[in-house]
């Protein structure tokens, strides 16, 4: 998940979006036969997660798993009798490791075990290593290196204080973590529910995450790649901290424009819409608004990535809305920087500034 900290994206109009309302909790929305769409709750400002269950044979398979907590799981145990009629998880699929989509997996792999042991979840080796890193908060992902890089980015202590040293959230939503995994890598066709999908891979977000497009359905289950209503939060962590995902993830979006357009996208927040093609040229179309409207701020003096999120979040934050604040606001000027648009210097106080070249 990780989109709360992202901004309305226009141009929503051209999409059709054929379903009014989102399944109740507990309930489900069949597709088309076998595919169905159900939803649970998230813990903060973006409240909530699609997830895809696909009947196969004498089981099921999922894609994501929701937040792993107590109020997720309960809701889990009502579509284990209801929307999965008694029939067995048989297969765990995740789209990348964020604490929504992989939270339940490991809870899920447990519980549906089978005389070979837990079930070994199916997804990109990037997204579970990522995982491990971040939850035992190794190498750059240690909160030392985390703190140091907002300071460098110009965070206030106090700022540091409720985001980098507020301690690990990552666990806290995603309590048991899968050891293994049935690695699918990007371009791979994998079968689910009897039809053919291929794992489309997209950067800028996370690593390596990947997206599941059936031609034959017409069903693209895009993950946080591509969202009807909100833009996908892209970020920099110290671990990659001079990279460009906000270049990353644009150029991701290109494979999707490969899909065929009455395709029925389901994101994995807001509702399941038609129009591709559409949604991807005003995702385009956003980052080069927002990208322009960060050159005119840093026009008259360079400014830290810090000084530059009024312009780019033009509401208050909380806590955990900085945390990924600061971390797209350094996507952003990483990628005027590697355009050749911005000039980054780091001053004597230590802090980098990025200025608009002459
Ligand atoms: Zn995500």
């Amino acid at each position: 998940m990780r989109n709360s900290s992202a901004s309305i994206a226009r141009m929503t109009t051209t999409l059709d979006f054929p379903y009014a309302e989102p399944p109740a909790a507990g309930a489900s929305i069949e597709l088309s036969p076998g595919i169905h769409w159900i939803r649970m709750p998230l813990p903060f400002a973006l409240d909530h997660i699609n997830l895809w269950l696909i009947e196969e044979g004498e089981g099921w398979a999922v894609v994501d798993t929701g937040f792993g907590v107590e109020a997720t799981r309960a809701i889990w145990e009502q579509h284990f009798v209801g929307t999965m009629k008694g029939k067995p998880l048989t297969r765990i699929i995740c789209t990348h490791y964020h604490p929504d989509h992989l939270g339940n997996a490991q809870w899920l792999a447990e519980r549906f075990a089978t005389h070979e042991g837990p079930l070994i979840p199916e997804m990109s080796l990037l997204e579970l290593v990522t995982a491990h890193a971040v939850a035992g908060g190794t190498g750059a992902h240690q909160k030392s290196a985390l703190a140091a890089f907002f300071h460098s980015h110009g965070l206030t202590e106090e700022q540091i204080e409720v985001t980098a040293n507020r301690g690990n959230t990552y666990s806290g939503g995603v309590p048991t973590r899968p050891t293994t995994c049935q690695r699918i890598f990007p371009g791979d066709t994998i079968e689910i529910g009897g039809k053919l999908w291929s794992a489309i891979v997209g950067h800028g977000h996370t690593p390596e995450h990947l997206s599941f497009y059936c031609e034959e359905a017409r069903f693209l289950i895009s993950g946080d790649m591509l969202l009807p209503k909100i833009s996908t939060n892209v970020n920099v962590w110290p671990v990659t901290a001079l990279s460009d995902p906000v270049g990353e993830y644009v150029n991701s979006l290109q494979a999707f424009k490969y899909c065929e357009d009455d395709t029925l996208v389901l994101p994995s927040h807001g509702l399941p819409f038609r129009g591709i093609k559409a949604r991807v040229e005003a995702l385009e179309t956003h980052h080069e608004d927002r990208m322009n409207e960060l050159y005119s701020a840093v026009a008259e003096s360079p400014k830290t990535a810090a000084d530059l999120i009024p312009t780019l979040f033009r509401r208050k934050l909380d806590n955990h809305q900085l945390f990924f604040a600061i971390a797209e606001a350094v996507a952003h000027v990483n990628h005027g920087w590697r355009a050749g648009r911005l000039t980054r210097e780091v001053g004597p106080d230590g802090l980098i500034r990025f200025g608009l070249v002459a």
